[in-house]
């Protein structure tokens, strides 16, 4: 699955949760969760890997810099965190991509590995899908998070 589309459902869980220490964890093992499922994959070549790689991965820093700057302050750190546990076991791509090894070790690698479910043609129906469905999510939560701090905030 799309780094992208682990960040948003970290990011909506951590609006969920809102707990760090509870985002963190559930973060990890959602993108597990999330790799099981039916995944757009299975790439041409390394160039075409490379390539929906590195705007994937642009477009997920770009998600984590705005939702953390959408949410407001006092539920940042939960959804920071769940955003980060869910994006963390994909850091073996860039480290595979620019110093040759996972920082994992091989067991999570195997496990990593045989869980996906990829295929091409998935893009639209899978990812854009699942990514509009979590940010949805998120926006709702943030959103009616806001909407309650402007009441508390009211004489
Ligand atoms: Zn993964």
């Amino acid at each position: 699955m799309l780094v992208t589309n682990h960040v948003l459902s970290g990011a909506l869980l951590g609006a969920a949760v809102r707990s760090p220490a509870a985002a963190l964890p559930l973060g990890v093992a959602s993108h597990f969760a999330l790799d099981a499922l039916p995944h757009w994959g299975q790439w041409l070549s390394r160039a075409h890997f490379l390539r929906v790689a590195t705007a994937d991965g642009l477009t997920g820093l770009a998600v984590m810099g705005a939702a953390a700057a959408l949410t407001p302050p006092e539920r940042r750190a939960g959804v920071v965190a769940g955003m980060v546990g869910a994006a963390l076991p994909d850091l073996d791509k860039p480290t595979r991509v620019f110093f040759g090894f996972s920082p994992f070790p091989r067991r999570v690698n195997d496990f990593h590995g045989r869980i996906q479910d990829e295929a091409p043609g998935r893009f639209y129906s899978h990812e854009v899908v699942a990514g509009a469905l979590f940010a949805a999510g998120f926006a709702a939560l943030t959103a009616a998070a806001r909407a309650g701090r402007r009441t508390r905030a009211r004489p």
